[in-house]
């Protein structure tokens, strides 16, 4: 089996698409469509042609390319089961358990209920690849427009359950931002201050920050943190309650 290629395509003001190809099926997938157009000329580029949409949530900003990407192309699109008929151009409606395919390539389909109600993730297990739309960010995590802290809580365990080695590809970057809160809520962690250094380096190249080591964002994003005694005593947080400590830690990002 060839393995992925994956495209990483900056669109709109800070997000990112991605194109995911499998050169022995000829099969590449979009994950998510935030601008037609651009995937459009990155697909030109590469000479791909595009057989399917995965999209992580109905957002604009993911789901806005579908009608024109489904027009030009006849693709197939992927959509989570949860944002039924809010998702243009949705054929297929998938959810936790269920599995897509790109070649004889497999990615596995999760809830991440907690950005929007029905937001799905994409995972590579063999290939060590995710697809985490706004979900995780690298230092950060989505805001809670439709669920609630212990539903973003439970998905952001689950994403942490997975391998230190898992690539992860978020959708947007918003990392100096979020390196700019983090270093508040975890002065004393040497493995961010180090990592800040970083993306300092590289946004000052206008170099992207994503994708990122999972294991990285464990010893790092205070998102992931909860049980940090360090974060807790910065917070004067006395519940014992992960899930309380990070609703704690994202009602703190909401107002920083
Ligand atoms: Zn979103
Ligand atoms: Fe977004």
């Amino acid at each position: 089996m060839s393995s992925l290629i994956i495209k990483q395509i900056p669109c709109l003001s800070d997000n990112y698409g991605y194109l995911v190809h499998d050169p022995q099926s000829g099969e590449t997938a979009s994950i998510d469509t935030p601008d037609a157009k651009a995937i459009l000329a990155a697909l030109d580029d590469e000479g791909w042609r595009l057989t399917q949409i995965w999209n992580t949530h109905h957002h604009y900003d993911h789901a806005g390319g579908n009608a024109e990407l489904v027009e030009k192309t006849g693709c197939a699109v992927y959509a989570p089961k949860g944002e039924r008929d809010m998702i243009p151009g949705a054929d297929h409606y998938i959810g936790e358990g269920d599995e897509v395919h790109l070649g004889e390539h497999r990615a596995r389909v999760i809830d991440t209920p907690g950005h929007t109600r029905g937001h799905i993730c994409y995972i590579f297990d063999d290939e060590k690849l995710a697809f985490v739309g706004d979900t995780l960010f690298a230092l950060g995590c989505g805001r809670l427009f439709e669920g609630t802290p212990e539903q973003m809580w439970d998905s952001l365990y689950k994403l942490k359950a997975l391998p230190d080695d898992m690539l992860i590809h978020c959708a947007h970057e918003y990392t100096m931002d979020n390196a700019r809160f983090a270093v508040t809520v975890e002065p004393q962690n040497a493995d961010l201050q180090s990592r800040i250094l970083q993306i300092k380096a590289l946004r000052e190249k206008d170099q992207p920050t994503v994708p990122m080591l999972l294991g990285l964002e464990k010893a790092t994003n205070p998102f992931l943190r909860p049980g940090s005694a360090a974060i807790r005593a910065n917070l004067k947080e006395e519940r014992s309650d992960d899930a309380a400590v990070f609703a704690h830690v994202r009602r703190l990002k909401d107002a920083f």
